[in-house]
């Protein structure tokens, strides 16, 4: 039996997690530094049909209806006026099984954590990776190490096991955005609440979607703010009052008055990753955020981290894990390209260029070559 480490209990460690224990030719152990499994209450999260497929093969399908939404368009609405500029129908993407889906955040971990009670170690911070020959020797800051045949990091953008295999060269970067999260319990006038919602600005979007069938909305904006490297690492910055407020009155909109039934508000730095990192090791991988982290603007993080904790798996168990790399490269630079336009897109400025944009726009969602070349390259893989 392979002994397999996996380190992150986020999303990608804990899908990756859920496949390895139908496995009986593998023990893993999911070790994660927090003290318990976050479930952050409140915030969405969107996954696209390439996730969806996965997941149901450890039952998703089977979680309640009233824990997940199926919206079945993006409506694309300008701040300027508030005028919708036009849809795209994401149904097309679908089959019986498989769904465009919105859910809190918590929901889905909960879920992904619900039969690993037994796997996870929570309060262990990883100190030390030593690549002795065939074995990975782990050391934890509480004194404990252990060996192993496979090491899978999943520790998140700021990947701490990345910067130790690395000798710090691989860190991420900030993106130059700032990320305004909360939940509304009242839909804004006008909006099309079963839907998601996507407003264009000047150096700004913003997305508001349902997660769940009893009228919750996730919103999230993303603003460019430029910050100094002192103030990206300044945790306090970003439950400052002050800051906050500041932040929102940057805020390109006519109407902020929904802001006020906005709950939960959070905002923090938007990281990305800078480069890919290379291991040596055959037996050591890098899933989800570890692996790449994306701008936000094209929704895949969470769908791409279970994309590719499933190919992982499926490469360690078919022994093909040269291939691995080489093919989520691939799809990360895909990916990541889209992620960039689509940043660059909602974003723009000048009324030109945006009415240039809006009139193409409502071209392309009706292009099916257009669809199937920019979302169904990624969404159907
Ligand atoms: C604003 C924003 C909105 C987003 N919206 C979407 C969306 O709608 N759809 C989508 O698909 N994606 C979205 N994403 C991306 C998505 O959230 C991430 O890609 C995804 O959560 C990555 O999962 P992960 O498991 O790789 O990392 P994480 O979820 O970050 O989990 C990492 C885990 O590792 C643990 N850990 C960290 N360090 C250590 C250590 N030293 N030792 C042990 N454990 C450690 C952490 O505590 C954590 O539990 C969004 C991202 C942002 C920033």
């Amino acid at each position: 039996m392979k002994k397999i480490a996996i380190i992150g209990a986020g999303i990608s460690g804990l899908f990756i997690a859920n496949l390895f224990k139908k496995n009986p030719n593998y023990q893993i152990t999911l070790y994660e530094k927090k003290t318990s499994i976050a479930l952050e209450e409140g915030y969405g999260v969107q996954l696209s049909v390439n996730s969806i497929r996965f997941l149901n093969e450890i039952g998703f399908h089977k979680l309640r209806n009233n824990e997940k939404f199926t919206p079945e368009k993006i409506n694309f609405y300008s701040n300027e006026n508030l005028n919708k500029i036009c849809e795209l129908d994401i149904t097309n993407f679908n089959s019986e099984n498989c769904q465009y889906t919105t859910l809190k955040r918590s929901s889905l971990i909960n879920f992904l954590k619900t039969d690993l009670e037994d796997l996870i170690k929570t309060g262990y911070n990883i100190s030390n990776i030593d690549q002795q020959n065939k074995l990975i020797k782990l050391s934890f800051e509480n004194g404990q190490s252990y060996e192993y045949d496979y090491l899978i990091i999943s520790d998140g953008v700021f990947s701490k096991s990345k910067s130790l295999i690395s000798n710090n060269e691989a860190q991420p970067k900030y993106n130059n955005t700032l990320a305004v999260r909360g939940i509304l319990s009242k839909s804004p006038e006008n909006i099309d609440s079963k839907n998601i919602a996507i407003f264009f600005g000047s150096n700004y979007h913003h997305v508001i979607y349902p997660v769940n069938s009893n009228g919750d909305l996730n919103f999230i904006a993303i603003i460019k703010h430029p910050l100094s490297k002192e103030e990206q690492k300044k945790q306090t910055l970003f439950g400052d009052k002050l800051f906050i407020r500041k932040v929102l009155e940057k805020f390109p909109l006519k109407n902020k008055d929904f802001l006020i039934d906005l709950k939960e508000l959070k905002i923090f730095p938007v990281f990305v990753s800078n480069n890919f990192h290379k291991l040596q090791n055959d037996n050591i991988h890098f899933i989800g955020d570890a692996f790449y982290a994306f701008p936000p603007s094209f929704a895949q993080g969470a769908s791409q981290s279970i994309e590719g904790a499933y190919e992982l798996f499926k490469s360690i168990e078919n022994n093909t894990q040269g291939d691995f790399y080489k093919n989520r490269i691939n799809k990360t630079k895909m990916v990541n390209r889209r992620s960039k336009f689509n940043q660059f897109a909602f974003h723009l400025s000048n009324p030109l260029i945006t009415f240039v944009r809006n009139i193409f726009l409502k071209v392309l969602v009706k292009n099916k070559k257009f669809l199937e070349f920019y979302l169904g390259k990624i969404y159907n893989n």
